[in-house]
């Protein structure tokens, strides 16, 4: 079983072949904390927890390394303080809670490491010293910017040639560059402005070096994959590689990784153009597992045109699959061993293939559903666990996921009704116990009788 990649700088699939198969390497941009995270946000968060979860599945789970970052030193965080007239530190330390509390409920691992930028800044000077001793950059003005016509590569990744670079970039022509493409490495910052000391005076690191400075500390200079959003390609990504290869002398990621975007009516999701929805306003609608499957269920490089449809109808999928679940456990969490079947691994290995995944989870349920002794049931159960826990689906029991959805009755209210139903039935009041079947109707809950008199509920 061959892990095949869409490898951005190729623009072809290739095999994925780690540089050291007992610490695979991957470094994933993370958030600007500067707001909540909106669900366009989640889509990179949850394909590269699938790839993830996937790598740790081929190649053990103690021999990979995930980094994503938090980027808690940029323009936008401090407008936002300026705005809410708050400090800066209480603005990036309430978002990077929000962002954790959000992406836990959305079933992601935490990564191995998350560096924040402000713990960095000292590999980040060391970093830009270098890149002008090599002749790679140049201090003008209290700023130091990177001079993209001293690497000769510039533009391979993203394959524009310098005009478009420019135009793609919308670089401002500021009187201290040299050349008009040529971006910010440090900048100076006023006194009402995070800075710290550095050769060029009190300032902030531009955002691009701050990647190309974590992902050295933590994975060194040359590592397997790096990922992000295919907004990042030009000019994050494109400017990571020029600071990188320019001042460690060497490759820098080997596999591109890019997810599409995720659409509102065709458009991007952006904080800019106001069409978003946070992960927070979703998680109200539907639990986070059908939040994964609805973002699982195109591939990654697709577009994907976020509605409440789409995710009404991943929620009733993974409310089926849970309903086979229950067949088995009666409820319960499974305790035994779950497999992953090869035809999942294989689809997943095919550059993600998450539209096969799903249909193949589809097919899982139904062999629960079908088998024709518990053993069997018991099976096809172990092949569904396998296969969705590894797109982090299925993580709790049947009676959690029943339980948990929102409704208007809690829980312990829809226990003593049934109890209720129940008592009423055994006195032969089936007036009553209509009654209660259809006052729990009313507030969607459905009662499923089962033999042997006892009654399963679920949301409708
Ligand atoms: P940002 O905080 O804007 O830098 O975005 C964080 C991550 O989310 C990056 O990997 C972006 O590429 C990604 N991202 C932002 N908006 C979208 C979107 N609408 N669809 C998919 N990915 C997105
Ligand atoms: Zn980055």
């Amino acid at each position: 079983m061959t892990l095949h990649l869409y490898n951005t700088f190729l623009r072809a699939k290739e095999p994925f072949a780690p540089i050291d198969p007992s610490n695979v390497r991957m470094y994933v941009c993370g958030p600007t904390v500067y707001d909540l995270a909106h669900i366009g946000n989640a889509r990179p968060v949850i394909i590269f927890d699938v790839l993830y979860r996937l790598l740790r599945l081929i190649y053990g789970e103690g021999h990979v390394t995930y980094v994503r970052n938090i980027t808690d030193v940029d323009d936008k965080i401090n407008a936002a303080a300026r705005e809410k007239n708050v400090p800066i530190a209480e603005i990036t330390a309430a978002t990077t809670a929000a962002y954790h509390a959000d992406m836990a409920a959305i079933g992601a691992l935490p990564p191995d490491h998350e560096p924040r930028a402000t713990e960095t800044i000292p590999e980040m000077v060391a970093m830009i010293e270098t890149l002008i001793q090599k002749g790679h950059a140049y201090a003008a003005d209290g700023h130091v910017l990177f001079a993209v016509q001293s690497f000769e590569d510039y533009g391979k990744l993203s394959r524009r040639d310098q005009d478009e670079l420019i135009a793609g970039a919308r670089v401002e022509v500021a009187p201290y560059k040299k050349y008009p493409g040529d971006f910010v490495l440090w900048k100076p910052s006023d006194a009402d402005t995070p800075g710290w000391d550095s050769p060029w005076g009190r300032g902030r690191p531009g955002w691009h070096i701050e990647c190309s400075a974590m992902s050295k500390k933590h994975l060194g200079v040359t590592f397997d994959i790096h990922g992000g959003g295919r907004d990042l390609i030009f000019p994050h990504h494109e400017n990571e590689v020029a600071q990188s290869v320019c001042a460690n002398a060497a490759p820098f990621a080997r596999y591109w990784v890019h997810n599409g975007f995720l659409t509102v009516e065709g458009e991007k999701m952006s904080k800019s153009l106001g069409n978003f929805r946070t992960v927070r306003q979703e998680l109200e609608k539907a639990p986070g597992e059908a939040i994964r499957l609805a973002m699982l269920k195109t591939h990654y490089r697709q577009p994907l045109d976020w509605s409440d449809d789409s995710l009404k109808e991943a929620r009733e999928a993974v409310g089926k699959w849970y309903r086979a679940y229950r067949e088995v456990t009666g409820g319960a969490k499974y305790e035994g061993e779950a497999s992953v079947p090869p035809a999942f691994a294989a689809a997943l290995c095919d550059d993600l293939n998450t539209p096969e995944a799903r249909t193949l989870l589809d097919a899982y349920a139904g062999e629960v559903f079908t088998a024709k002794t518990p053993a069997a049931k018991e099976v096809a159960l172990k092949h569904l666990l396998g296969a969705a826990n590894l797109l982090g689906l299925l993580t709790q029991g049947p009676d959690d996921w029943f339980h948990s959805e929102k409704g208007a009755l809690e829980p312990a209210e829809i226990e003593r009704l049934i109890a209720a139903r129940i008592a009423a039935r055994k006195g032969k009041d089936f007036a009553e116990a209509d009654r209660i079947r259809d006052e729990l109707a009313a507030a969607g809950v459905i009662l499923e009788d089962r033999p042997g008199g006892v009654t399963e509920w679920r949301r409708a």
